[in-house]
C-alpha cells in the first residue's frame, strides 16, 4: 500500500495543465491504486491526479468510501469528458487540498460523462442529483486546473471558511457578521450531505 502526498492549496500543481493518458500500462494501474489508497486513507470520496502532484487526466471516485453499510465501489476515470449536463443543484463540498474547508457549491444536476478505464476501454456514466454527480464535476474541474473556491454559492461563506483555516486573509468575526446579513436576505441555503474530494 503506497500512500501519496496530497498537495494543498496554494500549491501551483493544482493550477497546472494536465496531460491526456495514452499508454495504459502498469505505471497507470499503479498510479490509480496509489490514488485510491491515498483517497481512502484521507477519508475522501474522490481524488484527482494533480492533487498528488501528477499532471495527468486521471481521477478516482468512490461514493461508498467511509461507509460502513456499503462495500467499496471505486471507479477510475481516465481522460473523462462531459458529454452533456443539465439543471442545477447546490450542496456542501470539501476538498482534500483544502483541509477543513466546506461550503456550498453550485453544480449541474445531471451529467453524462465518457471516460476510459484502466484497459483503455471507453465507457459512459450518467449521474443525477447525487454525490457521484457532484464528485465527478469536482474532480473534472481539478483536471482543468479549476478549484471549488471559484464556484462557491456565497463568496462570503467561502471566505469565512477559508479564513477559519488560515487559508485567506479575511477577518473571521467580520465575515460571520456579513454572512448573517446575507443569510437574512436569502430564503434558505439547501443542505445536503457534505463531500470531500
Ligand atoms: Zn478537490
Amino acid at each position: 500500500m503506497s500512500k501519496l502526498k496530497v498537495r494543498y492549496y496554494p500549491d501551483p500543481v493544482l493550477k497546472a495543465s494536465n496531460k491526456k493518458i495514452t499508454m495504459f500500462d502498469k505505471s497507470v494501474r499503479k498510479l490509480a491504486q496509489d490514488m485510491l489508497d491515498t483517497m481512502y486513507e484521507n477519508d475522501g470520496v474522490g481524488l484527482a491526479a494533480p492533487q498528488v502532484g501528477v499532471s495527468k487526466r486521471m481521477m478516482v471516485i468512490d461514493v461508498n468510501a467511509g461507509s460502513e453499510e456499503h462495500p467499496r465501489r471505486p471507479i477510475v476515470f481516465i481522460n473523462p469528458v462531459i458529454l452533456s449536463q443539465e439543471g442545477e443543484m447546490t450542496g456542501q463540498e470539501g476538498c482534500l487540498s483544502f483541509p477543513g474547508v466546506y461550503f456550498e457549491v453550485r453544480r449541474a444536476r445531471k451529467v453524462v460523462v465518457k471516460y476510459q478505464n484502466l484497459s483503455g476501454q471507453e465507457l459512459k456514466i450518467e449521474a443525477e442529483n447525487n454525490l457521484l454527480c457532484r464528485a465527478i464535476q469536482h474532480e473534472m474541474d481539478h483536471l482543468d486546473g479549476e478549484l471549488f473556491i471559484d464556484k462557491a454559492v456565497s463568496a462570503i461563506q467561502r471566505d469565512l471558511e477559508m479564513a477559519k483555516q488560515g487559508l485567506s486573509e479575511g477577518d473571521v468575526v467580520e465575515l460571520e457578521t456579513k454572512l448573517k446579513e446575507e443569510a437574512g436576505q436569502t430564503i434558505s441555503i439547501s443542505k445536503s450531505k457534505s463531500m470531500v474530494s
